[in-house]
């Protein structure tokens, strides 16, 4: 390691190399990697006569008065004479040393905003230090700090820390992202520039990284994440996983035989998936996908089928969803698609008695059931699989990379690896998915099953609520049901219930001839379960929920969603809410129902968030411009993503990088396996584990 880093013997850490510490700088190559803010110009030097009100300047000149002032508050006050005028300099805390270097007939050099014009110029606490030295040739950096780290200590590391860090390319000239205007800047030309750009620089390009200094470093951060991201996956290749295939002669086997019953054709997306899944399992490589699709795109199916793949073959298939409720919907569908073909199934969550759980254990561990669904309840270390080859994650970004890592780890026994599924409904914009999920395959329905009509969006002001209630009684009148979703009131999880509370008692005293159903985060699971079934049997005519519903419920009859201040809601998740109608063959209908407050007017970025919903019905749109919106930190949750490793580069000014990156990533492992290790050491460090999960 590096230098910085103490060995046990040597004495205790001073205030700013702990501080370095917590900055993560402990390599020379870090601090080299640790990049300025932004300049502070001390190469030139102003006569006060050009001075202009306000401008942060440096003068230079002789200290001809300096006086120490106790009456009133205590300050230092200085007079400097640059020759053209004077500039009295204030302070009001300085060291003894800094009075001394103050004294009368010192030449002295001042930086600050000046201020006064013919009153007289001053500056308050200007930095200042001696005229001897001569003008620095270049600009001063001002670095990303912490407290108890001086910007000076921190120069004086970063720039011995230039001289020592490996700074040799990884990358040979030629491969170099360059363009016809650009030609490559080498990394060591690159980093002493950043760190001491000369006077004459544009400012501007720095600032907005888009120089090519910057550029070139953003490139080697993109290159390190694919990098790191490929040997994940290479290294996956070295594990085994069960092949799962189908006997060539004999059947209908269990995957055939389910085909036939589904009332359905699958469309061309799943037909295209389900084969792109069926040859990844007769590999005996794990499988690693990721599927993509719209709510309503028929990825349980897949999953069904899959399962149904895996189970043909003798093998157990788990299949685990974020909550109970989205569990409890995957199991019954699964149920009724593979018990009556003789599949033996067993279901796993935190809420289940005792009696119950200890049951699923022992079918779980015999292999008697094939077929397990469940909460992270399946992840706890009693939980023992006979044969288990297929794992399928839903809403995967909804469990944390911990949970993931637990999930891969415990599966896992000596090299051998169960093939593992991916599922999400929220589409990942391209870019994003490139540059995350670079270890992973990724799957994309892109058609939705024929014979759903498109849901008509409204974006309809709080204050015309009663109309509202009456397009629910006409829905209601045709049989059909509808979803009224109050919003996520974050900071309180009581007012949340409260609001939920009121609209279900509004509701139900307006719509006195159907049963108004309410659903709650605070309702025990087994309430949440008779509730959801009763909505699902259609008992209930309305279902007034808090954001439990999110994901996952399937109720075809169900044609309206009424979403209340749904300025509060992200675009994503609005897109999942609306994809719980329009499910079956009946016109179906979302209305946004928002509330300026205070205001008398919506924010630009609600009405913009809102105006896009009501403009496209398609995920990816959704996605692509929730992406534009927020940024990428907020769309996948910085701390899963690996987002916080992106340190420079911006996934969506950056695509020409990013392709760069991901066409070199592949050649610089094959070809220069070595150079290829330095540079995800150089960049990552020992973060490289997070990436894979
Ligand atoms: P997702 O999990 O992607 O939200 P599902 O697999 O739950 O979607 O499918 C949504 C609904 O569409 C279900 O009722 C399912 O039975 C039905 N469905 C799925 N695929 C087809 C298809 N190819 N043709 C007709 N209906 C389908
Ligand atoms: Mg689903």
């Amino acid at each position: 390691m590096s230098s910085i880093t103490p060995s046990p013997s040597t004495k205790p850490l001073s205030g700013p190399q702990k501080a370095l510490r917590k900055l993560g700088l402990l390599r020379p190559i870090d601090l080299a990697l640790h990049l300025p803010l932004r300049y502070e110009d001390e190469t030139r030097i102003v006569k006060l006569s050009d001075a202009q009100e306000g401008q942060l300047l440096q003068i230079e000149g002789v200290v001809t008065a300096c006086e120490l002032r106790q009456r009133g508050r205590r300050q230092l006050l200085v007079t400097v004479d640059d020759g053209s005028d004077t500039c009295l300099l204030r302070f009001f805390s300085f060291y003894p040393t800094q009075q001394k270097a103050l004294a009368v007939g010192n030449r002295i050099r001042a930086r600050g905003e000046v201020r006064g014009g013919s009153l007289g110029w001053q500056m308050m606490h200007p930095t200042f230090k001696s005229a001897l030295a001569e003008l620095p040739a270049a600009l001063t950096p001002v670095y990303p700090t912490v407290a108890g780290l001086p910007q000076a200590y921190l120069r004086r590391a970063v720039q011995g820390a230039l001289d020592r860090a490996e700074l040799t390319e990884t990358v040979p000239p030629d491969r170099l992202y360059a363009t016809d205007r650009r030609p490559a800047w080498s990394l060591h030309h690159a980093l002493t520039f950043l760190h001491n750009p000369p006077p004459e620089v544009s400012l501007e390009t720095l600032e907005d990284h888009s120089h090519p200094a910057w550029e070139r470093l953003k490139a080697e951060e993109l290159l390190a994440q694919q990098l790191s991201q490929l040997q994940a996956k290479r290294e996956r290749a070295g594990f085994c996983a069960p092949a799962l295939r189908l006997p060539l002669h004999g059947g209908p086997f269990l995957p055939q035989q389910l085909l036939a019953a589904f009332a359905f054709e699958l469309t061309r997306a799943q037909q295209r998936v389900i084969r792109e899944i069926a040859s990844d399992l007769e590999r005996a490589v794990p499988m690693h996908r990721l599927l993509q699709g719209d709510v309503g795109a028929g990825k349980t199916v897949l999953a069904a089928l899959a399962g149904a793949i895996c189970i043909a073959a003798g093998r157990q298939c788990a299949l685990m969803a974020p909550t109970e409720i989205l569990a409890e919907q995957h199991f019954r569908k699964l149920i009724g698609w593979l018990e009556p073909l003789g599949v033996k199934t067993a279901w796993l969550t935190g809420s289940q008695s005792i009696r119950e759980r200890r049951a699923m254990l022992a079918l779980i561990a015999s292999g008697e059931a094939s077929l397990v669904v469940g909460t992270h309840a399946m992840i706890q270390d009693k939980v023992v699989f006979k044969g288990l080859a297929l794992a399928i994650i839903d809403e995967q970004h909804r469990f944390g990379v911990a949970q993931r890592l637990a999930l891969r780890s415990k599966l896992s026994q000596d090299r051998q690896e169960p093939h593992l599924l991916m599922m999400t409904a929220t589409p990942i914009p391209r870019t994003l998915a490139m540059s995350y999920y670079a270890d992973l395959d990724v799957s994309t329905l892109d058609e939705l099953p024929p014979g759903r009509t498109p849901i008509v969006t409204r974006i309809v002001n709080e204050g015309r609520r009663d109309e509202v209630i009456r397009r629910i009684h006409e829905q209601l009148a045709q049989g059909r049901q509808v979803y009224w979703v109050c919003p996520l009131i974050e900071e309180s999880e009581a007012l949340d219930l409260s609001n939920a509370t009121a609209t279900h008692a509004q509701l139900s005293a307006a719509l006195s001839d159907v049963a108004v159903g309410l659903l709650h985060s605070r309702l025990g699971s087994a309430e949440k379960k008779d509730v959801m079934a009763l909505f699902v049997s259609g008992r209930l005519g309305v279902l007034v929920s808090t954001t439990v519903i999110e994901v996952g419920v399937d109720v075809p009859n169900a044609t309206m969603m009424v979403i209340e201040h749904a300025e509060r809601f992200g675009l994503s998740q609005l897109h999942q809410l609306r994809g719980r109608v329009g499910r079956g063959g009946g016109a179906s209908a979302c209305v946004l129902l928002y509330s300026t407050g205070d205001s008398t007017r919506l924010g630009d970025t609600a009405r913009e968030r809102l105006r896009a919903m009501a403009q496209t019905s398609d995920g990816f749109e959704i996605a692509r411009r929730d992406l534009e919106i927020r940024g990428p930190g907020e769309f996948l949750g910085a701390r899963q993503s690996g987002a916080a490793l992106l340190r420079f580069a911006d996934l969506l000014a950056d695509g020409a990088l990013l392709d760069w990156a991901r066409q070199t990533a592949p050649w610089l492992l094959d070809r220069y396996p070595l150079l290829a290790q330095q540079h995800i050491q150089r960049w990552l460090g020992g973060k490289a584990e997070y990436l894979k999960a």
